[in-house]
């Protein structure tokens, strides 16, 4: 394999940091390319029959100047490598522009479209204008992509009179439809936040209204193809199109329930686990509008992350997942005896947690938002009146102590207004936090909104059996619904509001979305009010 070269071609051609490419080499051993001989590397290809552009654009992670313009070249996106040479190197236009007809261009460049990276372009745009709309495409020989349309943050220093933004997770495409979706862009968000779930790995199942293809996903290359079929849903690219977004992963991105590097099934190697989640990690980079401060270095990628919208809100997105001890007492729900409240157990891991607490101790924004994935609320999940309390070991309550330091942290430090936003669940709820939520004295230090699924478990329900135990035993907990949908927050320096938008069915087009409740939070004040 001849290193310089590469090194050379990677460098002169996508200009493209000494990081990156050492991470294109901590990936190559599970690129198929690698086998190829010297005179087949490196061919230019721009000529196509098939528009390659058939995933759409994407943008992500912006701030007040920029931001990650995304697309990638699949002109078959179910087949091998999306249908592109392995040994292909594409040369692509990106342009910014003012409006959608894209009249007046007003940055554009070439990147490098390679194999290591499956052939996705992530361009970083900078000295845009801030508080600001542009519209973005891309060009390849004859062919264009869809023209996508994103934003700059306002300046730091400046404090905006307004902020929407809507909360999303777990899109199961076989168990629903991505409906919702159409009345979130109807919506116009300034910003959509991915809590995870974006894709599930699990193996097709003909029994579904859509069917996954292939079997459980393991390898990169069936990692990339899921995360193609997922994105050839003309809803959930629209969507991308529509607004830049912040993401972050769940389990579902690598395999049920993990924690860092270990299986929810007993038995698996913990190299071969990891040899998998390179493959999940590798991925996940190449298919979203990521930095390339995210690109995963093999196994390790670092995710988590900090924004702001002028000093309207500072936004901590998280990464439950990768850093955690193994859940305590096993997966599911379980009392909270003295192994769930071991203070050893860490969700978010020794740095990720300093960086957490010296990066919002900084912040001089009116809203601090942590955009994280498992429930914070500590609620009580037994279903039947005489039952013993149990607590999900999978989120927050598994790591209770330091769930409970870290609110503590919040209020001790006087951190301005924190609220959480959260995934994973497929219901929604709204809790107030306090540092020990099962004595609920005194003013709550935080407000949390969980979103459901988008369309994972299919139809849900407005109220389940046990709604109202699930009130009764949890005084924190403000609303419990298990409809799907999306949660759509609007915020100004006075107040928050969220609203939970719930679309009546994902098992058949045509699907209604409607506000189910909404709830408001003032400055000041962590108490959820009901309006
Ligand atoms: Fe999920
Ligand atoms: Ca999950």
């Amino acid at each position: 394999m001849d290193f310089n070269r590469l090194d050379q071609i990677a460098r002169q051609e996508g200009g493209i940091s000494r990081r990156l490419f050492t991470s294109y080499l901590a990936a190559l051993s599970s690129v198929p390319w690698v086998g190829l001989s010297a005179e087949d590397k490196g061919t230019r290809t721009s000529k196509f029959s098939n528009n390659p552009f058939t995933l759409g654009v994407a943008s992500g992670d912006p701030d007040h100047e920029g931001m990650v313009l995304w697309t990638k070249l699949a002109p078959k996106p179910l087949e091998v490598n999306g249908g592109m040479p392995l040994d292909a190197f594409t040369e692509v236009t990106w342009e910014v522009g003012h409006d959608e007809g894209m009249s007046e261009i007003v940055q554009s460049g070439t990147a490098l479209a390679t194999p290591h990276l499956g052939h996705t372009i992530h361009v970083e745009t900078q000295g845009l204008e801030p508080d600001r709309w542009y519209h973005y495409r891309f060009r390849v020989g004859d062919f264009a992509s869809p023209v996508g349309r994103t934003r700059t943050m306002p300046a730091d220093h400046v404090l905006p009179e307004k902020l929407r933004f809507a909360v999303t997770s777990c899109q199961n495409y076989e168990q629903g439809l991505y409906t919702a979706y159409e009345q979130m862009m109807a919506d116009e968000p300034d910003l959509v936040f991915h809590l995870g779930d974006y894709i599930y790995e699990y193996a097709g199942n003909p029994n579904r209204i859509r069917t996954h293809v292939g079997p459980e996903i393991e390898s990169l290359e069936q990692y990339r193809q899921r995360y193609n079929q997922y994105r050839t849903d003309s809803l959930l690219q629209r969507m991308h199109a529509h607004c830049p977004w912040w993401v972050t992963w769940d389990d579902h991105e690598f395999d049920n329930n993990c924690a860092n590097d270990i299986s929810e099934e007993q038995g698996i190697d913990r190299i071969a686990f990891l040899k998998r989640r390179a493959a999940a990690y590798q991925a996940y980079y190449e298919m979203m509008p990521l930095r390339a401060s995210a690109c995963p270095m093999g196994h390790d990628m670092k995710l988590y992350r900090s924004g702001k919208f002028g000093r309207l809100a500072d936004f901590f997105v998280l990464d439950t997942r990768q850093y955690r001890t193994d859940q305590p007492n096993g997966d599911r729900n379980k009392p909270l005896n003295k192994v769930a409240l071991d203070p050893a157990n860490t969700m978010l891991g020794h740095q990720q947690r300093g960086w957490l607490q010296q990066s919002i101790v900084r912040s001089e924004s009116q809203w601090n938002v942590l955009a994280q994935q498992v429930m914070m609320g500590m609620a009580n999940r037994q279903t039947k009146e005489n039952d013993e309390a149990i607590y999900s070991m999978d989120q927050w309550p598994g790591y209770a102590n330091e769930r409970n330091e870290l609110v503590r942290f919040l209020k001790e430090r006087n951190i301005t207004n924190p609220m959480v936003l959260t995934g994973d669940i497929h219901s929604n709820w709204v809790n107030e936090l306090r540092v020990n939520d099962l004595e609920p004295k005194g003013d709550p230090i935080a407000a949390e909104f969980v979103a459901t699924s988008l369309s994972s478990g299919g139809n849900g329900e407005a109220k389940r059996s046990h709604h109202d135990l699930y009130l009764a035993n949890n005084p924190g907990t403000k609303f419990y619904n298990a409809e799907r949908g999306y949660i759509l927050c609007d915020v100004t320096p006075e107040r928050w509001i969220s609203h939970y938008q719930v679309v009546d069915d994902v098992l058949m087009p045509g699907g209604k979305t409607t506000t189910r409740a909404s709830f408001r939070v003032n400055a000041g004040d962590a108490t959820v009010h009901s309006t």
